[in-house]
């Protein structure tokens, strides 16, 4: 039996080994930060792939939606809950331009009313003229995710910092760690933001833009958004606790800034956001999670061989989405099948 090291235990690292469990093989997952990962515990957690920024990226984040419906079938206890999304981040032509490009490609789209809004969303103030519905969309909490997929996979972790890689005549043969080294038969790196300074010294130089990401998590309420709400100012949706989980910046994944700003202030405005959009509501602050979002130069994912032979790369943003669908493709081809066509796209070999 063959034995993989995978480095990083956040959504992705966690995916990737459950489905080298799943075939049968043997896995160790190598991690600074404990199973929950980095950004994986700052999420949204919005499953969807009404954002995209590629046909071929549309059609991976599809699949993602499928691949997390697999292990919900698979795996008892899990918290992925499937409530859609109403969407209002455009209105008018432009509304209806993304409701026909989705449909375009197979998404299911439904377009609400304002009635039909004001009755899915009792509790909103300002009520738009339309929205769009997005039925297949839910949400995951990467983090409780990844816990709940390293217990099922059995694979032992090991809290460490991957320092550098091993090579031996031009392949990846393990890690060097700050606690020792550790050998394998091949490395998969999921390690987000931490990739490009483990490819530098093998030449390979992965582009990584800047991009922080603040999420602000409320005390609990009473039930008032049982959907993704997305709209032009907020995203937000709603915890089984009652928790309203909102990221501090409007249209998220879409977000280009390179700075947060000041904490207190951007907090600040996010829970003005959350009252101007749930008046008469007592909304308060809870906890934020800040995280630097794993987005490679051309914001799409980095999946396959790397740069030397025994090193596989899976780092991307989107990754609550896509984490599922890539860990299944990935640990195939690994494991001697086919290529998927679907990752065609997304190869490593386009940044050398
Ligand atoms: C605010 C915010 C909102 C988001 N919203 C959404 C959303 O709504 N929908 C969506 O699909 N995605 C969203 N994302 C993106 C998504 O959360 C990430 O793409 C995903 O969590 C990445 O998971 P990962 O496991 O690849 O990386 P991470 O969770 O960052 O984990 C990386 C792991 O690698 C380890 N590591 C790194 N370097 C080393 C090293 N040298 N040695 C050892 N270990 C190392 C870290 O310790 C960590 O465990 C959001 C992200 C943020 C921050």
């Amino acid at each position: 039996m063959s034995h993989t090291l995978i480095i990083g235990a956040g959504i992705t690292g966690a995916a990737l080994a459950y489905q080298l469990f799943r075939r049968g093989q043997m896995a160790t997952i190598v991690s600074t930060h404990a199973e929950g990962g980095l950004a994986s515990a700052a999420s949204f957690g919005w499953l969807n792939a009404s954002y995209f920024l590629s046909h071929p990226h549309y059609h991976l984040r599809h699949q993602g939606l499928a691949a997390h419906r697999r292990l919900t079938a698979q795996l008892s206890g899990l918290q992925t809950t499937w409530l859609g999304c109403v969407w209002y981040e455009s209105s008018g032509d432009a509304q209806a331009e993304t409701a026909a490009d989705l449909r375009a490609l197979g998404y299911t789209v439904e377009m609400l009313t304002r009635a039909q809004i004001a009755a899915k969303l009792p509790a909103l103030g300002p009520v738009p003229e339309t929205a769009l519905s997005f039925p297949e969309e839910g949400v995951a909490d990467p983090a409780i995710l990844a816990r709940a997929l390293i217990a099922a996979s059995g694979a032992k972790v090991i809290r460490a910092t991957v320092q550098a890689l091993t090579n031996d005549h031009g392949r990846t043969t393990g890690v060097l760690t700050d606690l020792g080294p550790l050998t394998a038969d091949r490395v998969i790196l999921a390690t987000g933001t931490g990739t490009p300074a483990l490819l530098h010294p093998l030449g390979f130089d992965l582009p990584m833009l800047k991009r922080p990401g603040l999420m602000l998590t409320t005390t609990a309420l009473p039930p008032i958004c049982p959907v993704v709400l997305a709209t032009p100012e907020q995203e937000v949706r709603q915890d089984a606790e009652g928790r309203l989980h909102a990221p501090a910046s409007a249209v998220h994944q879409a977000d280009h800034a390179e700075s947060l700003g000041s904490f207190p202030v951007v907090i600040n405005a996010t829970l003005q956001r959350l009252r101007t959009l749930f008046p008469g509501q007592d909304i308060h602050f809870g906890r934020q999670a800040m995280a630097l979002r794993p987005v490679p130069g051309d914001g799409l994912p980095v999946v396959g061989q790397g740069p030397v032979p025994g090193l596989w790369l899976a780092v991307m943003h989107s990754g609550a989405t896509l984490a599922p669908v890539v860990a299944e493709l990935l640990v195939d081809e690994i494991t001697g099948g086919p290529a998927s066509p679907l990752l065609t796209d997304f190869r490593p070999a386009r940044f050398q």
